[in-house]
Formats: C-alpha cells, structure tokens, sequence
C-alpha cells in the first residue's frame, strides 16, 4: 500500500452545489462551514462550535463529498485520512500519522481533517471484535487524545465517516469530541433525480432521456451508484461509437449497476 499520500489536501472548489438532496445534513453542516470561514464573530460570542462531526450513512450516500464541500464553502484546506490505512500496519505509524495531521492542521486552522471509515479503528474495545489490536488502540487514541488537546481558540473541525455508527466506541461520542452526528440516507425519487442531473451535466444527452424516469427506476441506488450508472452509459456509448447517450443507454447502464452491486455482494457473502 502506498504511504505517499499522508492526507491530501482535497480538491478545491467542491461546494454544496454538487450535493444533491441531503437538505438536513447540509443545513446542518453549514454551521459549521460558516464558522470556519469566519471564526471571529463566533469567538466574540463565546459560541462553542462542535469539534467533531460523524456522518453516518450507508456507502456511496456522499460522506466524503459533503465533507469536501464543507471545507469548499468555507474555503479553507482539507485534511484527510482514511482509517481504515492502518489496520496492517506496524504499531505506531498510525498514531505518528495522525500526530502529524492533526498539527498540520492547526499550522493551517481555519482547517478541517476528514477521517473516513472510522469505524475501523473505532471499533468499541474490548468486543473480542479485533480486541488486542495494539495499532488500532493507538490509533484511536491518538485521535482521541488530539481532540482533547485542541485549545478553544483552535478552528480547526474534525469530520468523521462511518457506515457503522452501531460499533463505534463510546468514547468516540463523548462532549467534545464527536458529539454531533449527521446522518446521510439513501437518495429518494427527487434526490436521485437531482444527482443524476448533476452527473450527467457533461454528458451529451439525447432528447429520448427521461430522468425523471430514470429516477423511479432506480429506486435503492445511492448517489455513488447513480454517478456509477451515468458513467457507465457514457462509456457504452463510446464503445458503440454513438455521439450522445440514448435512453436505451442509461437503462443498460442501470442493469448493469445492478448486476454489478448484486455480484460484489455474492463474493463477499
Ligand atoms: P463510502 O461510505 O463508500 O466511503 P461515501 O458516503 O463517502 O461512500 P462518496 O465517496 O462521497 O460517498 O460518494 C461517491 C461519489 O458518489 C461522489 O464522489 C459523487 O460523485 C457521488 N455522489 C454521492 N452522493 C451524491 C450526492 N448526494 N450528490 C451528488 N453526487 C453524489
């Protein structure tokens, strides 16, 4: 696995725009990135602003996307990590690496650090689930420590990721430290219908495409999936050489999602 990438500091210029549906976590979120981008008149208040967030979602509902828009709207650096990088490796470069964002972070604050699939080092300890698994215990420490360690005066806000909120250590949720949750759902009709539009925006479209079709047909999809599916009809149109995608098109795309998702989920049974 490559250690190159310690954290990246994301793509600039993703806004809530390019989220579509998700109104309550957006709301919630712009909280948090109207501080950020001006953490003054907060400060002069004495408002204490959340210091963790969890996004709790299913995959592919856009956690890492809505994280990215955050810092896009506030317009400060991203910090990010996935935790589920450490779980082969050797005990203590997971707590030096999250030493060594967390102080990037605050060398840059306003900032935000994204931790994704926290579950995998938050596991609740002590389950016999992992137990004993010293790099995790370090690693989570080491994050639970650093949020303990921010001074009041430090905007720096740390956004975390899971699918798997029902496993996370208590700890984890303690005042001061992740005790604010969003919780993303699977996109409904409209929302389906607002992510396909947004995906398909540099697609040539044919004049037989129905989204709002689309949208009813594609009912358990998550906006991965349906960015999925766009793609996927805009490949098959390469490969026949058509100019635009066809409906014919986005409704072979759509099978071929469900076939996709259906044998990863054999193979992994
Ligand atoms: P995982 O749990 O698998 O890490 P995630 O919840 O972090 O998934 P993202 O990685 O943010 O999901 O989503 C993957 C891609 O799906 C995004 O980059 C985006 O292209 C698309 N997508 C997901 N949700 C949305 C949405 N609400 N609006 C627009 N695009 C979306």
């Amino acid at each position: 696995k490559s250690r190159a990438k310690r954290f990246d500091r994301g793509q600039p210029g993703v806004t809530f725009d390019d989220v579509a549906g998700l109104q309550n976590a957006k709301r919630d979120l712009r909280e948090i990135s109207d501080y950020l981008r001006d953490p003054q008149p907060y400060r002069k208040l004495g408002a204490k602003i959340p210091r963790g967030v969890l996004l709790m979602g299913p995959p592919g509902t856009g956690k890492t996307l809505l994280a990215r828009a955050v810092a896009g709207e506030a317009n400060v650096p991203f910090f990010s990590i996935s935790a589920s990088e450490f779980i082969e490796m050797f005990v203590g470069v997971g707590a030096s690496r999250v030493r060594d964002m967390f102080q990037s972070a605050k060398k840059e604050a306003p900032s935000i650090i994204f931790i994704d699939e926290v579950d995998s080092i938050g596991r609740a300890r002590g389950t016999g689930l992992g137990g004993g698994h010293d790099e995790r215990e370090q690693t989570l420490n080491q994050i639970l420590n650093e949020m303990d360690g921010f001074e009041p005066h430090e905007a720096v806000v740390v956004l975390a990721a899971t699918n798997r909120p029902d496993v996370l250590d208590a700890a984890l949720m303690r005042p001061g430290r992740f005790d604010r949750k969003v919780t993303l759902d699977l996109p409904d009709r409209k929302a389906r219908q607002a992510i396909l539009r947004i995906h398909a925006q540099n697609v040539p479209l044919a004049a037989d495409v129905d989204l709002v079709r689309m949208a009813a047909l594609t009912v358990g999809f998550s906006g991965a999936d349906l960015a999925n599916l766009v793609n996927e009809a805009a490949l098959l149109a390469g490969r026949k050489g058509a100019g635009e995608v066809d409906m014919a098109l986005m409704l072979e795309a759509r099978d071929k999602v469900v076939l996709g998702g259906r044998r990863e989920m054999l193979l992994s049974d």
